[in-house]
């Protein structure tokens, strides 16, 4: 386990946190020990009050309801035993709530940092997980703005560049800004969107699914690739944008890690009380060890840089589960190694 500075802020949190008990524990010991020894002390004068000298000098009658009954005793000595009792019942009352206090300065102190630690786990877990965010950010655009400046210096630094090495300086340049603009618009809509502005309707399953084919079918055609899409006319709840920008991206992937004249289908269907549709690829497949990172942000498989898929940042599948849950639905895959994927979004159907 690990042990926490001195200063950390769990500690600071745990001292925070028992301050507010000690003041209440302390706050009420007080209120206690004024009440109840007010309390005695009012009993104390009546127990002496019922005690009255009515009788010749050193004799005392107390007041019964059958009259008056003699004591023998005097009444300095009762006043003196009574207060001896109140002080030993004040001392025993308080020694108890210093105990009571010392008891509460302990236990205090495991609850509160206990509970100053599930206070800020969560916190922790969101500032670590910005950091990873920000440095990974930072490593991905690292890589094109050192190959456009390299480039463009020794360029520059070359005494008899011709036209047609400065034109391909230039033409690198350009592939290296379309790659920083696709990575600086992931991040942004990764960083940005947190689904407030998503409008939740009924929306046709299968308009949605044709909207994302019409988007990709250019390239699935530079590609050779046959798309074919057999989805129903269900309806379902959702964002109209996210979820059409969501089958894009998954369409988009299967043209990237599919072979040039490979098949892709997009099939979709009902069960029970949730809408699904699924872009089937007969590509690369992923391997089982890469399936529960793909979603992660970054995460690229060995096998797409095998299958020289130089677009992309890991960036795609993240932004297609973020969109995915912020419109109620689930995203997932099953996939074989070399055999090809498929991908399946799960969405509530909408009740007509
Ligand atoms: P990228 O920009 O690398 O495509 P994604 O987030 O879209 O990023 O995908 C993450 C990784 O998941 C990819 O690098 C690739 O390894 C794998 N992947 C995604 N879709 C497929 C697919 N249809 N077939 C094989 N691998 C895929």
């Amino acid at each position: 386990m690990k042990v926490p500075r001195f200063g950390s802020p769990t500690i600071r949190l745990a001292l925070s946190y028992l301050a507010i008990i000690m003041t209440l524990s302390l706050g009420f010991s007080i209120l206690f020990y004024s009440t109840s020894s007010g309390s005695l002390h009012v009993e104390k004068q009546n127990s002496s009050g019922a005690i009255l000298p009515t009788g010749p000098q050193g004799s005392f009658s107390m007041r019964t309801d059958s009259g008056p009954t003699a004591i023998p005793s005097s009444g300095s000595g009762i006043d003196a035993q009574l207060q001896q009792r109140l002080n030993a019942v004040r001392s025993d009352l308080l020694h108890r709530l210093i105990a009571l206090n010392l008891g509460a300065l302990l236990l205090g102190f495991f609850l509160s940092y206990y509970l100053a630690q599930r206070t800020l786990r969560p916190i922790e877990a969101a500032m670590e997980a910005q950091a990873r965010f920000s440095s990974d950010a930072s490593h991905e655009l690292r890589t094109p703005l050192t190959a456009l400046r390299t480039r463009s210096e020794v360029a520059l630094r070359k005494p008899d560049l011709t036209l047609d090495e400065a034109k391909a300086v230039i033409a690198s340049s350009i592939e290296q800004a379309i790659k920083l603009q696709d990575l600086s618009s992931g991040l942004l809509r990764l960083s940005r969107d947190n689904g407030k502005n998503l409008k939740r309707q009924s929306i046709w399953l299968d308009e949605i699914a044709g909207e994302a084919l019409n988007r990709i079918r250019e390239i699935a055609q530079a590609n050779h690739i046959d798309l074919q899409l057999t989805v129903p006319h269900v309806s379902i709840l959702g964002d109209v944008e996210s979820l059409t920008q969501v089958i894009t991206i998954l369409l988009d992937n299967a043209v990237k890690y599919s072979k040039p004249g490979g098949v892709i289908r997009l099939t979709g269907g009902s069960e029970g009380k949730r809408g699904f549709l699924k872009v089937h690829d007969k590509g690369v497949g992923i391997s089982p060890a890469d399936v529960p990172h793909i979603f992660e942000r970054f995460y690229r498989a060995d096998q797409s840089r095998a299958h020289k898929v130089k677009d992309g940042h890991g960036l795609g599948l993240a932004i297609a589960k973020q969109l995915t849950e912020q419109s109620g639905s689930t995203i997932s895959v099953e996939s074989t190694l070399g055999k090809g994927s498929i991908f399946t979004i799960k969405l509530p159907l909408a009740r007509l």
